[in-house]
């Protein structure tokens, strides 16, 4: 079966991407997502998501 898709970011998740926002590190998703492009991606948080349920590494 299938694992749930989470609809929001864990506490753990979160606490990465803080991490890699103090050590100066690009957080934005969508710079490298395959959906970055309109028509593809329905997350309002596009195209600046820091965590999104959907990103999927362009070019995987
Ligand atoms: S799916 Fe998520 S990561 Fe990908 S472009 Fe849309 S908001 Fe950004």
């Amino acid at each position: 079966m299938p694992k749930k898709k989470k609809l929001k970011p864990s506490w753990l998740d979160n606490l990465k991407i803080s991490v890699k926002q103090a050590l100066g590190m690009k957080v934005i998703l969508c710079d490298s997502c395959r959906y970055d492009w309109r028509g593809a991606c329905h997350q309002p948080a596009r195209p600046n998501a820091v965590w999104c349920p959907d990103y999927s590494k362009r070019g995987g």
